[in-house]
């Protein structure tokens, strides 16, 4: 059966349901498709199932791109506190948890249920559990394949998501017909994922182990959070923010003493204890007893000499490892890389050789740093396409 429309949205995730209602708001008439069963199971999940849907401090750097400057006009447009009066009308409260990090007090289902109500207040076609099956240049416009039904509309907008967590329905439907209407991809790559170490780094006994302050480098790039050693590397949320910025062969560094020597830090310890008990107390206990244990001997603090000290201090302030790779898109939250932002408008997020198609959202070479960050994009990148297609 043909039928015809004004906008299909491809991908009913948290970016295809905010570009939905907002050309839905516009008196577009609009078809939403998803392959899916179940309705954004990615915003389901996210944050720990309260979804840390925004960031306070959004702001441009906090992005990578291979174009710095996409980001802005989307972003300046649509912005964190047009989302937040968005659930103010709903009456859904949130918290602030750390760095401007924003959580909803309802949970991540009541941002689901906000964004549907969103979607059918602007009197969008739902078409869930729906694979398409091709998609087509029809004079100005497209021709969308689905098994029971053909829509043809004056544009379309992918918003299938990134390659992470494929076990949710994740696919590179939104990278492939890219390609197919001659845009390029920049490479993608698992980003805010747990980095994998090459067996003789790895501190196997030691899993489990957090360092609640820390300072994780690579290059320039630098994050000061928590980490957390695991089985196969290393992870927590340091971690995961300099994994966006990690090239394969690069090494990265870790402070355990941020914004301290470790003279200043055993300041107050008594000459008479042991070293195991000292450093013990500047770092979680058992990572202080490995730390000693490659030393050979544990003797008492005043037995050290500073030539030693020092070695110690290199340890633990640069702890230098090359990791051997990521664990990859089962475990990351998002997706580096995508659609390149050279061949899309910033203005409407249409293909500047295209007119009627659209990308929005995580499918787009656009990836936020962990907090809040890429929710804050598939909104922003929603409304902007929302109010042109
Ligand atoms: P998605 O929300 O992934 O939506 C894409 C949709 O397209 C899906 O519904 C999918 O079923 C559909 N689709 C895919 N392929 C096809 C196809 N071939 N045909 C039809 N439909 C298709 N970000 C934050 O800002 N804060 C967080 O707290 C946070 N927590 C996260 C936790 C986890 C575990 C993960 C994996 C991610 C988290 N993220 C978080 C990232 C965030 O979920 C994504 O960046 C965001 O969902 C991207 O929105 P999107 O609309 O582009 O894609």
């Amino acid at each position: 059966k043909v039928r015809t429309t004004d906008v299909v949205v491809i991908g009913a995730g948290a970016a295809g349901m905010m570009c939905a209602a907002t050309a839905g708001a516009r008196g577009r008439e609009v078809v939403l498709i998803d392959h899916a069963e179940k309705l954004a199971e990615k915003i389901r999940i996210s944050g720990g199932g309260r979804c840390n849907f925004t960031n306070l401090h959004v702001r441009p750097e906090c992005y990578l791109s291979r174009n710095p400057h996409y980001c802005k006009s989307a972003l300046a447009r649509y912005t964190q506190h047009d989302f937040l009066k968005m659930m103010e009308r709903y009456g859904l409260g949130w918290h602030e948890k750390t760095l401007g990090q924003l959580f909803c007090d309802q949970g991540s289902g009541a941002i689901i249920d906000m964004l549907k109500a969103e979607v059918d207040a602007g009197g969008a076609t739902w078409r869930m559990n729906t694979p398409v099956t091709a998609v087509g240049r029809l004079g100005e416009g497209f021709e969308v394949v689905t098994p029971e039904e053909t829509w043809h509309c004056a544009s379309l907008v992918i918003a299938s998501g990134g390659l992470s967590i494929p076990q949710i329905g994740a696919t590179a439907f939104g990278y492939e017909l890219a390609r197919q209407f001659g845009l390029e991809i920049v490479a993608t790559t698992p980003a805010l994922v747990p980095l994998t170490f090459q067996p003789q780094d790895l501190w196997d006994e030691l899993a489990g182990v957090a360092v609640e302050d820390a300072i994780v480098s690579t290059g320039k790039t630098h994050f000061r959070e928590a980490i957390l050693l695991t089985h196969r590397g290393v992870s927590g949320p340091a971690i995961l923010q300099i994994s966006s910025y990690w090239q394969p062969g690069q090494p990265i560094v870790i402070d355990l003493l941020p914004e301290r020597g470790l003279a200043d830090a055993l300041a107050g310890a008594s000459r008479d204890a042991l070293l195991v008990n000292v450093l013990g107390d500047i770092v979680p206990k058992r990572l202080a007893q490995a730390i000693v244990a490659t030393l050979g001997e544990n003797r008492p603090l005043k037995q050290y000499t500073p030539k030693a000290l020092q070695q110690l201090e290199d340890r633990l302030k640069r702890w230098q490892v090359v990791p051997s790779g990521t664990v990859g898109y089962k475990k990351a939250e998002v997706t580096c890389g995508g659609v390149d932002t050279a061949g899309l408008d910033s203005r409407s997020m249409m293909a500047r050789q295209v007119p009627g198609l659209f990308f929005i959202g995580e499918v787009v070479d656009v990836t936020g740093w962990l907090g809040g960050y890429n929710f804050q994009w598939a909104w922003s990148s929603g409304f902007v396409a929302g109010s042109a297609a």
